[in-house]
């Protein structure tokens, strides 16, 4: 029987990197709900609303019914991409000045309602991973199987800054890491913070444990 997977937790704690594996492995959909934030942070970036100078909610909630998101795989899920309006921007919103403006982009309550009903319309196809801040608790309580991972600050913004790295892009440790510790203070700190552990999901911190391990309890956890 096909079920829903919901994956939370901090950033760049490597929930992508398992949810990837276990759609893949179980022939399931993956959903990577930041990936949705990040695009439409982008069409903020793109559209003039949002810079360091200034601002603008209103124009985007005016242009919100025009931002068109889509996934496409390639050929796994595992390099699945995702479209805005038409265009593959799954490089563009990887980049450092997204990730500075996402967060406050994502504490839109316009910006979250049209996503979180995206996601659920998607969610309605049977044997889904998606992995976010509030896919346990808001977009699918009712998943069969809920994960919430975790991991120190230093050692994810170590993997996030090899990422961007590798990639090419030049960033400063000291930078990605601060990053990090800003998008955790606002996921966390605002009242309605996306980012909460449902009560029935299972906890893993995995500052110490290498993929595979996690992969094989995770997928475990999925078929019990
Ligand atoms: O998962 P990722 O780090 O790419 O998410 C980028 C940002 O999008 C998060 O820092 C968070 O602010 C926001 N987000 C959210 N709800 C989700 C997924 C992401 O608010 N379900």
């Amino acid at each position: 029987k096909k079920i829903t997977i919901a994956i939370d937790g901090y950033s760049s704690t490597g929930k992508s990197t398992v949810a990837k594996q276990l759609a893949d492995y179980l022939g399931y959909i993956y959903v990577d709900s930041g990936a949705m934030y990040r695009a439409v942070t982008l069409f903020a970036m793109q559209n003039g609303i949002i810079s360091k100078e200034n601002f603008d909610f209103e124009k985007l909630k005016k242009l919100l019914p025009s931002i068109q998101l889509e996934f496409k795989k390639k050929p796994d899920w595992s390099k699945a991409h995702i479209f805005l309006n038409g265009k593959d921007v799954e490089n563009d919103i990887r980049n450092l000045e997204v990730s500075e403006f996402v967060s406050p982009i994502a504490t839109i309550p316009e910006v979250r309602t049209k996503l979180v009903a995206q996601q659920q319309e998607m969610g309605l196809l049977k044997g889904v991973v998606m992995d976010g801040r509030d896919i346990g608790t808001v977009v699918f309580p009712n998943a069969e199987l809920k994960i919430f991972m975790n991991a120190s600050a230093e050692k994810r913004a170590e993997r996030r800054y090899k990422e961007l790295t590798d990639r090419g892009d030049s960033v400063k440790f000291k930078d990605v890491l601060r990053n990090i510790e800003e998008r955790d203070n606002i996921d966390t700190t605002r009242k309605d913070s996306p980012l909460k552990k449902a009560s029935d999901a299972i906890e893993i911190d995995n500052s110490d444990i290498n993929i595979e391990d996690q992969f094989h309890t995770v997928l475990q956890l999925a078929k019990d």
